[in-house]
């Protein structure tokens, strides 16, 4: 009659729901099933392509990058080298030659 899952635990069928929980009557267990079957997935890189980016990779930008408190643009093309993917509204470290330490954003490069 129904599709919960065995007791992880004792793996007793007789499993019934508590609100989110997943209750076992045999061993007493309780989880979240939720919890149990959702991998958290791991994040990945996109260029603005939809290339899959990796730590190492070279770059170009393809677009003008204005340098926050400076005049200086990064212009289109430059490329990038060595990236290193990182959390964050900016999820490409780098160090661009001639500017230094920065961080991009995928959706605005592509893999060289
Ligand atoms: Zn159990």
């Amino acid at each position: 009659m129904s599709t919960l899952p065995p007791c992880p635990q004792c793996h007793a069928e007789y499993t019934y729901e508590d609100g989110s929980q997943l209750v076992c009557p045999s061993c007493g267990h309780e989880w979240d099933p939720a919890q149990a079957a959702a991998e958290p997935a791991a994040k990945v890189w996109k260029d603005a392509h939809g290339n899959l980016l990796q730590d190492g990779d070279s770059v170009t930008l393809i677009k003008d990058l204005k340098i926050k408190g400076s005049s200086a643009v990064i212009k289109v093309g430059t490329k990038v080298k060595n990236i290193r993917l990182i959390d964050g509204d900016h999820d490409i470290d780098c160090k661009i030659d001639g500017f230094g330490p920065m961080q991009l954003k995928s959706e605005f490069i592509k893999k060289a």
